[in-house]
């Protein structure tokens, strides 16, 4: 099971803080490189553009005789990366789309287990996808010979999926480009230019480490310094002691349970609660202030109106301080896994896998707790996986079915209250979470539903 030789991880790289110009010349960069993006997206996200995608150098070509890249002034390390970032997202626009189509065709009742085998081949084809798409000819699946279909209805109930469910991509408003090792270069220790506008000019930045990347870097733009994404290759940790199987249970009142009883994370919640009803209270008192300084210009209160602005509106100290929290409880979900996989001693690590987050639901997603709640929850088990493959140690996910609401002991559906989970079947009460965790691991041990 152990994993060995060397893994990927990104390391980050903060500037000093710039002077007005440089962070202009950068953000400029970023915003151009987003209009590239979102040209891309608009000519080449609609179902004509289906071909060529892969891999992409029609795309390419088209793109660099379109004159885009002359009307923005934009070098060309930049400009075509633009381009791939763009279409890596169109293509992955399009798988998301194949997969909500797979379980569509799932669901839908009025098909036949013959009507399925096609649908599911026809989506794992992309050049029979395609011509489908594109209403074009197209020889049939070998392994769809023999089956009863009529083909024409199946195609048509692809295409209105497809028109149905295809969203298309949008730029986020990110200050944010990415580029690659021929468009930057470090000069010595702590310095880094990278390729700007005026032909023999870097944009020189000034860094708080010295460290040397070579690979391709992100580039965040802040207000007044920049932060550098770098992936960097490490050897992945060799622990002989590392030996056991731990069955963890993700929640959010306590981060991670172990079928043994072990918490991770404690009261994880309360520390996401706590931060999010003080942003919401800031919030409250922000839009109280907003209303007074919206009065004030009506009434031509010139004085009070710019008081109000300077002093209850400031965005800066605001998401300072929000940035601040975020990256305080980021610090501790790091530090408890490493907490965990320092005591669990872990060769294989078995969770559930991640729950779809429920689309019905309405009332949930007006809370901005839970949104946040579910965010972490993603950012938990990104660096779990990450912290484990810098380890060697497996992950091994079950599906997450029932998990939370049957007993551990006999398998009869029981009713959580508060922290505990009661079988009404065979009387057992125990922790909800380990409760989970025990579920995962009798999961894996029986090799069913995995
Ligand atoms: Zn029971």
């Amino acid at each position: 099971m152990k994993k060995t030789g060397v893994i990927t991880k990104t390391v980050l790289q903060y500037s000093t803080n710039l002077p007005d110009e440089t962070i202009g010349e950068l953000k400029k960069i970023a915003l151009d490189y987003n209009k590239v993006r979102n040209y891309v997206y608009s000519r080449y996200s609609g179902i004509n553009s289906l071909n060529k995608l892969i891999p992409g150098y029609t795309v390419l070509n088209e793109m660099r005789y379109c004159g885009l890249r002359q009307q923005l002034n934009l070098p060309v390390v930049y400009y075509e990366l633009a381009i791939f970032d763009a279409l890596r997202d169109i293509k992955s626009m399009w798988s998301n789309l194949k997969n909500r189509i797979a379980a569509l065709v799932k669901q839908n009742e009025n098909l036949t287990q013959d009507d399925r085998i096609y649908l599911f081949t026809v989506l794992n084809y992309p050049s029979v996808f395609n011509a489908i798409v594109l209403r074009k000819e197209y020889e049939m699946p070998k392994n769809t010979v023999g089956l009863q279909l009529d083909v024409k209805r199946l195609n048509n109930l692809l295409c209105r999926y497809v028109r149905k469910y295809k969203q298309i991509s949008k730029v986020d408003k990110k200050c944010v480009f990415a580029v690659s090792p021929n468009g930057y270069k470090y000069y010595g220790k702590g310095l880094i230019g990278f390729v700007g506008r005026i032909p023999r000019k870097r944009i020189m930045v000034e860094l708080k480490d010295n460290d040397v990347h070579t690979r391709q870097l992100r580039v965040f733009v802040e207000e007044d310094h920049i932060k550098i994404y770098a992936p960097v290759d490490v050897e992945v940790k060799q622990h002989t002691d590392y030996i056991n199987t731990v069955y963890l249970h993700i929640g959010f009142g306590n981060m991670l349970t172990s079928s043994d009883g072990n918490v991770y994370g404690k009261d994880f919640n309360k520390l996401v609660n706590t931060e999010t009803d003080r942003l919401r209270i800031k919030n409250i008192e922000r839009y109280k202030s907003y209303k007074a300084y919206s009065a004030a210009v009506e009434n031509n209160s010139k004085a009070k109106s710019s008081r109000i602005k300077a002093n209850n509106l400031g965005k800066k100290k605001y998401f300072l301080q929000k940035k601040n929290k975020y990256a305080k409880m980021t610090t501790f979900i790091n530090s408890e896994i490493n907490r965990m996989l320092k005591e669990e001693k872990p060769c294989t690590v078995v969770i559930a896998k991640a729950v779809a987050p429920k689309k019905a639901d309405n009332t949930m997603s007006k809370y901005s707790r839970e949104k946040l709640n579910r965010s972490f929850g993603g950012y938990i088990r990104k660096r779990l996986t990450q912290k484990c493959a810098e380890n060697g140690v497996a992950i091994i996910e079950v599906s997450p079915k029932d998990i939370s609401s049957i007993c551990s002991s006999c398998g009869k559906s029981g009713k959580k209250q508060n922290s505990f989970f009661i079988c009404g079947s065979c009387g057992t009460k125990t922790d909800k979470y380990i409760n989970a965790a025990l579920n995962i691991k009798n999961k894996y041990l029986s090799k069913e539903n995995i």
